[in-house]
């Protein structure tokens, strides 16, 4: 991003921030109109901060699946015969075949996650990685606000027409918790696992939604011995669950977050 505020200043139709599954459905639908079209391109780029794609990488549990179809790709319900469709891809990959046989909607989020990053690979052009933006501001003619100024922490700034936010959803905290070495939230749990004692022996993870239930039953797989409760607002109590009952009772469809806490000692 080299633009500065001189009055040159190259003027986008669109600046996105944020370069999740939204946004990088954006600037799919994009390139393909700006290669189908005989008129005026549609100018655009994409700001994200971290630096490379990643989706919810903290949350890449091996066996975890998506939880809506592999239709809801980035393409196929506005266009099925993209060749940004997870089809597409399954076929460059050669697994289109072996997708088909396992005869499942949901693929592992881990694929999805390649999928996600074959495609923006394709517009990588149209995104600056590594590029936090920490303000949007109002460009006035007079009283009228004719472009917005996207300004990043490095102090670039792009001038737009139009602005995308699509920054996804913050991790929330349950009021009075503090974070610590041994309480975190769930989105940092494959980071936070890589550097657990070889021997936890109890953990406790609140919430009760789909990512919950994943996480406990990451967490038996990973130490069989130990013991994990689970608990959900409005229960009284933790629900202790066994090696042999990896996911508790119950499992919701959906959660955007959930806490774990870690007990490394036997008695606590
Ligand atoms: C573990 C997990 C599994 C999920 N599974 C599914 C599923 O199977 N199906 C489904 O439909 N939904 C699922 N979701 C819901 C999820 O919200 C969507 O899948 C999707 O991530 C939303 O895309 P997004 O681009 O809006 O947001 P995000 O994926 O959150 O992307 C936002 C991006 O914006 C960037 N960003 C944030 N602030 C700034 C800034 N100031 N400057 C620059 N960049 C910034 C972030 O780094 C991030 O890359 C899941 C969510 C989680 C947490």
């Amino acid at each position: 991003m080299s633009e500065g505020l001189a009055g040159d200043t190259p003027v986008y139709d669109l600046v996105g921030v944020g370069f999740g599954p939204s946004n990088l459905a954006l600037a799919i639908a994009v390139a393909e109109h700006n290669r189908a079209t005989t008129g005026e391109p549609v100018t655009a780029h994409f700001l994200e901060r971290q630096g490379s794609f990643g989706w919810h990488r903290g949350m890449l549990i091996d066996d975890a699946t998506m939880q809506v179809s592999f239709l809801k790709d980035l393409v196929t319900l506005r266009n099925p015969s993209s060749e940004f469709s997870f089809l597409s891809y399954l076929h460059d990959r050669g697994r289109l075949v072996e997708f088909v046989n396992h005869k499942t909607l949901f693929p592992l989020r881990v694929e999805f996650h390649d999928y996600f990053e074959w495609s923006a690979a394709k517009v990588e052009d149209m995104v600056s990685y590594g590029t936090e933006v920490v303000a949007v501001e109002p460009v006035f003619d007079g009283d009228e606000i004719v472009y917005v100024d996207v300004r990043a922490a490095s102090g670039a700034v792009m001038r737009a027409r139009n602005v995308v936010l699509a920054t996804g959803l913050r991790p929330r905290i349950p009021d009075d918790v503090e974070l610590s070495d041994r309480i975190w939230h769930n989105s940092q749990l494959l980071h936070r696992m890589s550097s657990a004692p070889n021997d936890p022996q109890r953990f406790v993870v609140v919430g009760a939604g789909q990512s919950a239930a994943e996480t406990t039953a990451h967490l038996h797989s990973t130490f069989p011995d130990a013991r994990c409760a689970r608990c959900s607002p409005g229960s009284a109590t933790a629900r202790p669950t066994t090696a042999d009952s990896p996911t508790g009772s119950s499992t919701p469809r959906r959660s955007t977050s959930s806490t774990v806490r870690r007990r490394t000692s036997r008695t606590g």
